[in-house]
């Protein structure tokens, strides 16, 4: 896949980052030289899935601040589940982060990288009598745990003697016990009011092969034993999560302070929650599994892929990123602002094009057969850098569908019979007849052009009321393009019968598309805006012989601006 796209120009829809209570932090901390001037964050990703734009949040925050405070970010693998995660999602990931524009130089790590160092500090755990061997099993822990407004019960295992504990401790790292039969479990308080204090599970037994450490371990750390050690390891200053880690923080703290070794800062800010879709891992990997969608990269998915695939741009994500801000209390973004950042961006960079999505054919009688004028057109409107190219004009044409009625409602203004339109960059023509096939649908439209009223000439100023696009039928590439709503129907498609929210209406595919002929080079992932019809981009299985154009996004108020002209 073609990944840099050399037909956009340098972007300018950048500005600077806007301030928010986590640059404050950071900003004072710098000023009381906390960390002694250092600023180090991290990205920690679970290998499990496909990044999605919830995650590009999170990157543009951690990469954004290191970059703006001469710091340093961290890619980090929170690898600790080797039954979910996948050395191809690793690389998805990778490729994600780069494309959006951030660099994590050599620093690429994996908490797999430090399995031996925490069961050093697991055993230290041990010694100093703050750990222990529990044969519970996983339900029992469960009833045992209490809830919200119940104290839990201590476990029957929880005076094992340090001896004993590190004893079965190293043989459950052996393998001499079945999966699930044993568990390391903190010693805190089993009546604490954060559950997350009541004892938590530090060690499983699980017999299963890991991407990256293979069957070297048939014991795993939880998360929530590994991140904290991860951020201390890695001497990371300011460890950016989520809310929902708010109550694990003074675990993380407690784990930190038994050990006694260095203590990364953590500030929880809110996920981004988007309308019209889902943003988890879990429901994304059912609609991957399930064939909702053709895969992770399917351009209806929110996943970083499928946005790029889809047509989006790293600068159109990083603005809606820096647009959508970071704050404390859980908010939902709206997509169609994420749209607004992909049509800003594309709007002064993409190159525009005139495309006909449904044709249908215009022959103009008194233009001469074989005659063929090079009509110059401009490249972008808002960039006159860009320059412009020369569109062939010929005798037949396509023109949209919709831009012609037979019998115009009221307010039309498009071609009907005896009506004038203009034609883009051309000549204003005026249609005289209809041809009908058998089936009494319209197989021509018979116009005449008024040679005098050719675009740019001085003669050019008779005015109607509205512009068409079309493309010489003879020049014209023909094309796939694939139309694609929202995923969804409902703007929180949530409970557990998510999946009947699903939009079966969400992909449409036209395969008689016309494009002009300078289109006929375009390469995966070059971006247009056919006019009036929105911003389109090359797919990435699309071939010089066998075009396939993804809509990325309409125009806004395409018509009022058309129809004023
Ligand atoms: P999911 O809920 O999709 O499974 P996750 O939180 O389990 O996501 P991780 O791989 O653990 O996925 O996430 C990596 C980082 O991205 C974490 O620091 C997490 O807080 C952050 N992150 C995940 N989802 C969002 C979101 N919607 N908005 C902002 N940050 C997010
Ligand atoms: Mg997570």
């Amino acid at each position: 896949m073609q990944m840099k796209n050399d037909i956009i120009q340098e972007t300018n829809v950048e500005v600077a980052p806007r301030k928010n209570f986590i640059r404050e932090i950071i900003e004072d901390d710098l000023k009381t030289n906390k960390y002694g001037g250092r600023v180090h964050t991290r990205f920690p990703p679970e290998p499990n899935g496909y990044l999605h734009i919830g995650h590009a949040k999170s990157i543009c925050l951690n990469f954004g601040v290191a970059r703006d405070y001469n710091g340093k970010c961290n890619l980090r693998f929170d690898d600790t589940n080797p039954t979910k995660e996948e050395q191809e999602y690793v690389e998805s990931i990778k490729e994600d982060v780069k494309w959006l524009g951030y660099d994590w130089e050599e620093r690429e790590f994996y908490a797999s990288d430090y399995f031996e160092k925490l069961y050093e500090f697991a055993v230290q755990l041990i010694k100093k009598g703050k750990a222990f061997v529990c044969d519970l099993s996983g339900d029992q822990v469960r009833q045992y745990r209490g809830t919200l407004t119940e104290p839990g019960k201590n476990s029957p295992y929880r005076d094992r003697t340090v001896e004993e504990n590190l004893d079965l401790f190293e043989r459950m790292r052996k393998g001499e016990f079945p999966d699930g039969s044993k568990t390391l479990r903190a010693k805190i308080d089993m009546a604490a009011p954060n559950i997350n204090m009541r004892d938590p599970v530090m060690y499983r037994i699980l017999r299963a092969t890991h991407h990256r450490t293979g069957d070297k371990w048939c014991i795993y750390p939880t998360y929530d034993w590994a991140h904290g050690q991860s951020d201390s390891i890695e001497n990371i200053t300011h460890s950016l999560c989520t809310l929902e880690f708010v109550d694990h923080r003074p675990l993380y703290d407690w784990y930190l302070e038994q050990l006694g070794v260095y203590r990364s800062q953590q500030i929880e800010f809110a996920k981004l929650n988007l309308t019209y879709t889902v943003l988890s891992k879990r429901n994304l990997l059912q609609l991957v599994e399930e064939g909702s969608v053709s895969g992770w990269n399917d351009p209806r998915m929110p996943t970083i892929s499928g946005l790029r695939r889809r047509g989006y741009t790293p600068e159109s994500i990083r603005l809606f990123a820096d647009r959508i801000g970071i704050a404390r209390s859980e908010s939902t973004a709206e997509v169609t602002q994420l749209e607004d950042c992909l049509r800003e961006d594309l709007n002064r960079r993409a190159l525009r094009a005139m495309a006909v999505l449904r044709p249908v054919k215009v022959v103009i009688e008194n233009y001469p057969d074989d005659q063929v004028e090079e009509l110059e057109a401009v490249n972008n409107p808002e960039d006159a850098s860009m320059g412009s190219r020369k569109v062939p004009f010929s005798k037949v044409l396509y023109i949209e569908q919709d831009d012609f009625r037979e019998v115009p409602p009221k307010k039309y203004w498009r071609l009907f019979p005896g009506n004038e339109v203009r034609l883009r960059y051309a000549y204003i023509i005026k249609c005289e007849s209809v041809v009908k096939n058998s089936k009494g649908e319209i197989s021509e439209i018979r116009c005449t052009y008024d040679p005098a009223t050719k675009s740019g000439s001085s003669e050019s100023q008779r005015k109607v009321k509205s512009t068409i696009h079309w493309v010489s039928a003879k020049h014209a590439v023909d094309t796939e393009v694939r139309l694609y709503d929202r995923l969804f129907t409902e703007e929180f498609p949530a409970g557990e019968n998510w999946r009947q929210y699903l939009n079966r209406n969400s992909l449409e595919v036209l395969k008689n598309c016309k494009l002009e002929p300078s289109l006929s080079k375009a390469k995966p992932g070059d971006k247009y805006q056919f006019e009036r019809m929105g911003y389109f981009c090359a797919d990435e299985d699309s071939k010089p012989n066998a075009l396939i154009f993804n809509r990325a996004v309409t125009l806004r108020d395409t018509w009022a601006k058309i129809e004023k002209k």
